[in-house]
């Protein structure tokens, strides 16, 4: 693993290059950006997108996703991946916000994650982007750029990623670090396609240089 000031300096090229980087989910208010969260899980922003349009149109409250059958939700969603189990959990999450928490999103992570569907990472999401309150969130783009970096050692596990991010980024940088690094995961280190060839961070980082090594055997 490279040093914490190391990995700082690849942070900040990152946020040089993203300096405005936010959540891409559109949402209006918490309770629609923890359904529009926990929609995502395995699926993209861009689709998310397509169908909230409509979904928040239609449901506002959690009483609006009650008021209606297994079926119905179902039938508005299911262009997103894993459907039937996101509408099962939109609903026992309505549930439960109507028994213990009033009807609101509540703001402490342990009650977010006592919600159905609500894991670690949807908690962070909606702490750092509905309450503003530092989170460092670990999605499928944060990991991968942080081991590739070199920032966590490949067998680290979600939790220990989120760890040694939220050791080496200043707190207060937290919730905007979070973004750009799932932009430059996103748009510049993609999974199957980095753009290494025109990435400032390539001299530094292993898995660019791996690529290249590899690139040079087969030319
Ligand atoms: Fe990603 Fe390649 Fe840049 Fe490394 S050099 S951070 S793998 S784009």
């Amino acid at each position: 693993m490279i040093s914490k000031k190391k990995a700082l300096e690849m942070i900040d090229v990152i946020a040089d290059m993203f300096p405005d980087a936010e959540c891409e989910l559109r949402h209006d208010n918490a309770f629609e950006l923890t359904i529009a969260v926990l929609l995502s899980a395995q699926c993209t922003d861009i689709l998310v997108n397509k169908v909230t349009k409509s979904l928040f149109a239609k449901y506002k409250t959690p009483e609006d996703y009650l008021n209606v059958s297994d079926e119905e939700l179902q039938s508005d969603i299911k262009s997103i991946g894993l459907y039937r189990n996101k509408a099962k959990n939109i609903k026992k999450l309505c549930q439960s916000l109507l028994d213990k928490f009033d009807g609101e999103i509540p703001q402490t992570h342990q009650e977010l994650e006592s919600l159905a569907g609500v894991g670690r990472k949807t908690a962070n999401v909606v702490m750092s982007v509905a309450f503003n309150e530092p989170s460092l969130a670990v999605d499928t783009h944060v990991e991968r750029v942080s081991k590739r970096l070199g920032i966590n050692r490949w067998k680290d596990n979600v939790r220990q990623v989120e760890d040694r991010l939220c050791s080496v980024i200043p707190k207060e940088r937290w919730n905007k670090s979070h973004h750009q690094v799932i932009f430059f995961g996103r748009y510049h280190c993609l999974a199957r396609k980095p753009k290494c060839d025109i990435c400032p961070l390539f001299n530094d980082c292993r898995e660019g240089q791996k690529r290249y090594k590899a690139s040079l055997k087969e030319a």
